[in-house]
């Protein structure tokens, strides 16, 4: 495993209440609207350095976000993009509907999941078939993220005007990189 963990503090929700109170004070919630002015449904990555708000600039109003272990796509994540294919779908009888981008990340701690030991014991430890457990592991983002945009992309559930695209984040430069346009 590559990612580098510190021991961290205390956990401090105090800390982050008193940022929510400065931000309701701000008054900049207010007019968000609920269609992503971007039109972009993001998927990645739960580790604390992958926010997207931070790494594209998102604003509040300006992107479907889905977090999870790598990044990855999940029946769960299927079903929230089919949801919200549905919703759109009403708003918008024709044309392209939204973007989903799917984004995996270097030094990814899914990594761990190629280690024997570790997914054996977290296998077990939710119930879950170990095999496809090894499929989540994140040790190449390339090939990752685009076998997860073919098997978005060929999910019956999943409108055809819903657009797929995939990209990797490097934690040490900062950049973005496009490996399977939309
Ligand atoms: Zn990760």
């Amino acid at each position: 495993m590559t990612t580098q963990v510190t021991q961290p503090a205390d956990a401090n929700i105090d800390t982050a209440l008193e940022r929510n109170r400065r931000f309701a004070a701000s008054g900049s919630h207010q007019g968000a609207t609920v269609f992503p002015n971007l039109r972009l449904f993001v998927v990645t990555c739960l580790d604390p350095r992958v926010d997207p708000a931070h790494f594209l600039g998102l604003e509040l109003g300006d992107a479907m976000v889905v977090r999870n272990v790598g990044g990855r796509v999940t029946q769960q994540v299927i079903d929230d993009v089919a949801f919200i294919s549905q919703i759109t779908e009403n708003v918008l009888p024709d044309g392209p509907l939204f973007e989903v981008a799917l984004i995996h990340h270097t030094q990814c701690g899914a990594g761990a999941l190629a280690d024997d030991g570790f997914r054996q014991s977290y296998a077990a430890r939710i119930g879950a078939e170990e095999s496809t457990l090894r499929e989540r592991a994140v040790l190449d983002p390339a090939s990752t993220v685009a076998s997860d945009v073919e098997r978005l992309r060929s999910a019956p559930a999943v409108s055809p005007r819903v657009a797929v695209s995939g990209h990797i984040y490097d934690v040490e430069s900062g950049v973005v990189k496009t490996v399977v346009p939309g």
